[in-house]
């Protein structure tokens, strides 16, 4: 259970009292209640009963979203490609609808949306770091739906907003015309006149105050009706960024929890790693693949850090633990039945080894990866979140991500030698490594992909999704290749 502290002091209206239920014993608030307008501050901490579950499914739903923001964010895509990949997305992982819409359970999506923000506040308050990412990434989603809103919803949430802004009236209009004309340059003389000013802090809006937008007297920026959605995305980031600070100041008390801890700490690292929390379901296109195919599936199918792990193994005929273990479960991840992986591993291991050693050592690993031994539990193949963040590889090893852990010049020449479509000094190139430098290593892979499957800049693998998942990468290659084969064919083909 959310539950706020009863002061009504700036603290309390920030932490929070964290119990869980067992069992769900939902409170149901009503649109017209709790939640009357879709767009939220949130200022109010939640007051509900929910269950561990919800804490953690909640938040990796919009952990999903803030990720997928933050890597959109740094793809250089057109204000409308941007607009579209994000309602795809937030549709399909975080839906919220306005208060017209009919069949959606808009009680249950607020809730889950208001659950998902506060606990994700937990998790990214203890850094500074950490707290500029996520005010970044929510100040998006926030603008993303405030201008895509109901103009009467949006209105009835600034008006009970109640923001500071004064109304700039007709006199002083007058008086000031020239200068405020100088703000709308584009502006034709009739929507001039049609426009309403309000008048705050230059404070409030030192985006417009820096690039000139406005004009400012005695401390007061003069903001055209126009431009409300710099003010109030101001006010949201002002009130979040204080907010989080004083969670920050909290968490001790948190920790004490050892429940949530652990939750929360995943979700942090989740999102310092750039990524949600990419799980996979295998798709249609993973049909089986036999040890045969692997050859010719990786130099068309396998992403970086999988073609990096083969490629030495072919070399060496050998590799280290969490190599086998990365490579090996996304090896079943494509497709490839216990059986094939036996031989698979048995050849590319070679008179290295004695069959007896092989199947002495290495067999019971196989078939432990594939839950026929020990435990018996079924593996999933690793996630880049995983393999961002887990095991963090030494000098002798080769699992890990290559454009995480592996030199500039490194990723460089592998990239250069593995990708013929990649130039040195190119502006791909430059892109891909740019994005390595500021740590987003999914951004960098995705731009990979798209350049080496001649897919559209921003299309990623599909409707602007970013790479999470190795086998996403795989699956999502071969699905292109299907399409191609059946266009050549002459078949009909759904594109997405
Ligand atoms: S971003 Fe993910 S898929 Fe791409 S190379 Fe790194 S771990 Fe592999």
């Amino acid at each position: 259970m959310f539950r706020p502290t009863t002061r009504p002091s700036a603290t309390a209206s920030s932490s929070l009292d964290v119990k869980l239920h067992k069992r769900q014993t939902v409170s149901s608030a009503s649109s017209s209640g709790r939640y009357p307008y879709r767009l939220n501050f949130y200022d109010r901490p939640p007051s509900l009963d929910i269950t561990l579950d919800e804490f953690e499914t909640c938040a990796i739903d919009r952990l999903r979203i803030l990720s997928h923001l933050e890597a959109l964010s740094h793809r250089n895509l057109p204000p409308a490609q941007l607009s579209t990949a994000i309602a795809t997305y937030t549709k399909q992982h975080l839906p919220l609808s306005a208060n017209t819409a009919r069949t959606a359970n808009l009680d249950d999506e607020r809730r889950r949306d208001e659950i998902g923000h506060w606990v994700l506040r937990l998790a990214f308050s203890r850094s500074p770091e950490l707290r500029a990412r996520f005010v970044r990434a929510e100040t998006m989603l926030f603008r993303h739906r405030f201008e895509t809103d109901d103009a009467s919803e949006r209105a009835a949430f600034l008006r009970h907003l109640a923001l500071d802004w004064a109304v700039v009236g007709e006199d002083e209009r007058s008086a000031y015309e020239s200068q405020l004309r100088k703000c709308m340059p584009w502006a034709r003389p009739e929507q001039f006149a049609a426009e309403s000013w309000f008048k705050v802090s230059w404070t409030a809006v030192p985006d417009l105050v820096a690039k000139r937008r406005v004009f400012v007297k005695q401390g007061m920026a003069y903001v055209p009706q126009s431009m409300q959605i710099s003010l109030v995305l101001q006010a949201f980031d002002t009130r979040l960024t204080r907010a989080l600070e004083v969670t920050a100041k909290n968490l001790p008390r948190l920790d004490e929890d050892e429940r949530l801890g652990p939750v929360i700490d995943h979700l942090a690292a989740s999102f310092l790693a750039g990524v949600g929390a990419g799980e996979y379901a295998p798709t249609d296109s993973t049909a089986a693949v036999t040890a045969e195919m692997v050859d010719d599936v990786a130099r068309k199918h396998f992403p970086p850090c999988m073609l990096n792990l083969y490629e030495r193994l072919k070399r060496d005929h050998h590799l280290k633990h969490f190599g086998r273990l990365q490579l090996g479960l996304f090896l079943k991840g494509i497709g490839l039945p216990l059986e094939e992986a036996v031989v698979f591993w048995r050849r590319m291991y070679g008179s290295t080894m004695t069959d007896d050693k092989f199947n002495k050592e290495y067999r019971y690993n196989i078939r432990h990866s594939y839950g026929q031994e020990g435990r018996r539990a079924n593996y999933p193949p690793k996630s880049c979140t995983q393999i961002l963040t887990s095991n963090q590889p030494g000098t002798q090893d080769s699992h890990g991500c290559p454009f995480r852990h592996f030199s500039p010049e490194n990723l460089q020449s592998f990239l250069l030698s593995t990708y013929p479509q990649l130039e040195r000094g190119s502006p791909d190139m430059r892109d891909i490594m740019d994005s390595v430098k500021s740590s987003h290593y999914h951004v960098a892979c995705t731009r990979v992909f798209e350049i080496t499957h001649n897919v559209k800049r921003g299309e990623g693998l599909g409707n602007s999704e970013s790479v999470s998942h190795p086998n996403k990468w795989t699956d999502r290659s071969r699905e292109l290749e299907k399409e191609k084969l059946a266009i050549l064919n002459g078949e009909d083909v759904k594109m997405e």
